[in-house]
């Protein structure tokens, strides 16, 4: 045959999800830690893996490391689901939760994943756009839940790519509203210190996102998870994939959790060089930097798609978001090492003043 039948219809306008991760000296466009695992984690790794049964099926439900992340969270297992990054989980999400005839509420500008499983999904989408200085329209939010019609939410805290928290009394205000499952995505929670955790016990339809990829360093490995109700997780479990999480990764994943303490210094380290980046961002009269509680900084300047490149022409890769719907002027940094930061801050500048001329 010369020719296919067409894919489904969904498909029809949709455009795989492009990362823009090109290869450049100073990679600090994908807020991923700056530092691999600290040493002792991956000789631990390491020796974990000495005579591993490769040609074994891993345990579907990844039971071990559940437990250790049960444990760390004060939930039970059953209120625990381990998933192929954050990514799949969100992906479940929508299939379980979405789909014809259902409606997300989304809160844009946002993480762009949330509105592509929607659209994969054949899930209608309501748009609560951000104020204009990116905090949430909690007021439009709560209103547009009253009308009881939304299946889920999603709240990102701190939001990608803006960098706020959610405030707490919201969050439990839009529990209180209605029945919808509010996903509360905390990628970044580690850097806010920030959670809704304590709050599962006396909302079921709150679920809470996590990722290792972030504040764990783990990007690579692909593992995150969710913590709800045992019956929110009961309904994932008949749309996840029985063999996702590969065993290899349920090992990774437990050592990380189990020596998860090793992980503070780096953590502290990174908020401490956010704070330093804000300052000298914040005392620029031609860029305005909004305030962050994660591992990246939004900001805002004149032609920044062109200042984009000449970053990465000078080796610099940041997130471009400049034609980005709502996002319009705006760059994404990274938070990475000492050097890295210096590197960008002192190549910015020199860009932007090479611009005035
Ligand atoms: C990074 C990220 C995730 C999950 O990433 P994974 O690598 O798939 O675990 C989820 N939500 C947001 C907002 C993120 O930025």
């Amino acid at each position: 045959m010369e020719r296919v039948r067409s894919s489904q219809p969904a498909l029809a306008g949709l455009v795989p999800y492009d990362p823009k991760y090109l290869p450049a000296d100073v990679m600090i466009s994908a807020n991923e830690n700056p530092s691999s695992v600290p040493i002792e984690v991956e000789r631990a790794v390491l020796e974990r893996l000495q005579g591993f049964s490769f040609n074994r099926y891993p345990d579907p439900l990844a039971n071990d490391l559940r437990d250790a992340i049960a444990e760390a969270n004060g939930v039970s297992r059953a209120n625990v689901l381990v998933g192929n990054g954050g990514d799949e989980l969100l992906f479940n999400l929508a299939l379980a939760w979405g789909g014809p005839g259902r409606t997300f509420l989304n809160v844009p500008p946002t993480f762009s994943v949330y509105a592509a499983n929607a659209a994969l999904t054949g899930t209608a989408v309501v748009d609560v756009p951000r104020k204009a200085d990116f905090s949430i329209d909690e007021e439009a939010v709560l209103a547009r839940l009253a009308q009881g019609d939304v299946d889920f939410a999603i709240i990102t805290s701190p939001n990608n790519p803006t960098g706020d928290v959610a405030r707490e009394e919201f969050l439990l205000k839009a529990l209180d509203t209605a029945d919808a499952l509010i996903l509360v995505d905390e990628a970044y929670c580690e850097f806010a210190g920030a959670t809704m955790a304590s709050h599962l016990r006396e909302h079921k339809n709150l679920a809470i996102l996590r990722t290792f990829s972030k504040a764990y360093a783990l990007a690579g490995v692909r593992l995150g998870y969710l913590l709800a109700h045992e019956d929110v997780i009961s309904e994932f479990l008949k749309v996840r994939q029985p063999y996702s999480v590969d065993a290899v990764s349920q090992v990774i994943g437990r050592t990380v959790v189990e020596n998860r303490a090793l992980f503070e210094p780096g953590i502290a380290g990174i908020v401490a060089e956010r704070d330093r980046m804000l300052d000298t961002l914040r005392s620029w009269a031609d860029v305005e930097a909004f305030d962050s509680r994660a591992n990246y900084i939004l900001v805002r300047m004149e032609d920044a798609g062109a200042v984009w490149q000449a970053l990465y022409d000078r080796g610099v890769l940041v997130r471009d978001f400049s034609r980005s719907a709502r996002l319009e002027g705006c760059l994404r940094i990274t938070v990475g090492t000492k050097a890295e930061n210096a590197r960008l801050l002192e190549t910015l500048r020199a860009v932007l003043d090479e611009r005035k001329g």
